[in-house]
């Protein structure tokens, strides 16, 4: 398959979010941030996408992100998704995720990596900005 341009990529996901986000998301799928952790033998996969403060820790398929923009603002149904959740279809439609292989038996140190990155954050102003005309129809 074909990789798309960055300007290609923003057209075709420009009607997934707010242009902000879509650039945001498109910028992360491209510069390799979007990461899946696939532990063997088992097989399962574990979803990250670094951002500005860190990896978050995501769920494509509840859907879910540890990132403050989703908490206080997707749950709440004043947005559709955040970006990292975006990246992450992105990124996967296209086979762009970076993939790192770990041995089942490292997933209990990989937790204790992930969770000590989010409890080591003093807030986040970046995705905290959730007044996003575009991204707030009606429900
Ligand atoms: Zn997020």
């Amino acid at each position: 398959m074909p990789v798309l341009t960055r300007g290609e990529l923003l057209s075709r996901y420009a009607d997934r979010s707010s242009s902000k986000y879509v650039e945001r998301a498109v910028d992360a799928v491209l510069q390799g941030r979007v990461k899946e952790h696939v532990f063997l033998p088992s097989n399962h996969a574990v979803y990250t996408v670094v951002g500005r403060n860190g990896d978050e820790f995501i769920d494509s398929g509840l859907p879910f992100c540890s990132c403050s923009h989703f908490f206080f603002s997707v749950m709440r149904g004043k947005s559709k998704t955040c970006y990292h959740l975006l990246a992450n279809s992105i990124a996967s439609e296209w086979n762009l995720a970076t993939r790192t292989e770990f041995h089942d038996e490292e997933f209990p140190y990989f937790l204790k990596l992930i969770a000590s990155d989010l409890l080591a954050r003093q807030g986040d102003k970046e995705d905290k900005d959730n007044s996003e005309p575009s991204d707030t129809g009606p429900r």
